[in-house]
């Protein structure tokens, strides 16, 4: 089954050149029809303004300097096109479901349809990390593994980082999500395999998505001993 959401992550991975599969998705669904003009709209702007085309990982490695140093002219420019990337992002809070209780099964379902995350090296820095999670609320006090990616994905209310981490339990995906629900506590999902937890923390909430409970209940553990949230 091809989704509104395998439509919205294809045309933002490949405006130009989309897959079968969306082609005929994008036939049917008035949204998406909506959705790919906006995102057309936008490319438009952002090649008007840059005269180049933008490199993968661009926004992510925008965002993390934005705040971190002054910039430089080229990066200005630059950073108008991730903020038009995550324009982009915050259009699906509309769509994809708000609840809380939905962020462990997102997450689950996020990772099955980004297998190639689990196998990926990108952005693998774990100063960048460290950043990212400050930036989030969270404090590292200790390390929790070796980061192995780190993208911004699409997430109810908005843009989150999609990170995955080697750590002594095992591989974990870890979500951020940001939201304005303070509800304190934790949800829990199993699905096809895997086994996630969300928990309340920081600027939103965090989701662990591992391949048992077990590790996920290790993981979730090392989450909460060695980064200090802010909640
Ligand atoms: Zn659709
Ligand atoms: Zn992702």
């Amino acid at each position: 089954m091809f989704h509104c959401l395998d439509f919205r992550r294809a045309k933002l991975a490949d405006p130009t050149r989309l897959p079968g599969e969306a082609r005929k998705h994008l036939a049917a669904c008035r949204a998406c029809q909506d959705f790919a003009r906006k995102v057309d709209a936008d490319d438009k702007r952002i090649a008007a303004a840059l005269q180049v085309a933008v490199p993968e990982g661009l926004a992510e490695r925008v965002l993390l300097r934005a705040r971190s140093r002054r910039l430089r002219p080229a990066w200005r420019l630059m950073a108008v096109a991730a903020t038009v990337v995550l324009s982009i992002g915050i259009g699906l809070k509309t769509w994809l479901p708000a609840a809380h209780q939905d962020y462990a099964r997102f997450a689950i379902e996020h990772v099955l349809h980004e297998p190639e995350a689990l196998s990926s090296h990108r952005l693998a820095d774990p100063r960048e990390f460290g950043t990212v999670l400050a930036r989030f609320g969270g404090e590292l006090q200790a390390p929790v593994g070796k980061v192995r990616y780190m993208k911004l994905c699409p997430v109810p209310g908005g843009t989150g980082w999609h990170i995955v981490l080697d750590t002594e339990h095992g591989t974990a995906t870890l979500l951020l999500i940001p939201g304005r629900d303070r509800s304190a506590g934790s949800v829990e999902a199993r699905l096809r395999g895997f086994a996630a937890t969300a928990r309340r923390a920081g600027a939103g909430w965090y989701a662990i998505v591992t391949e048992s409970p077990q590790s996920r209940d290790a993981i979730d553990a090392l989450m909460q001993r060695r980064v200090s949230w802010r909640i």
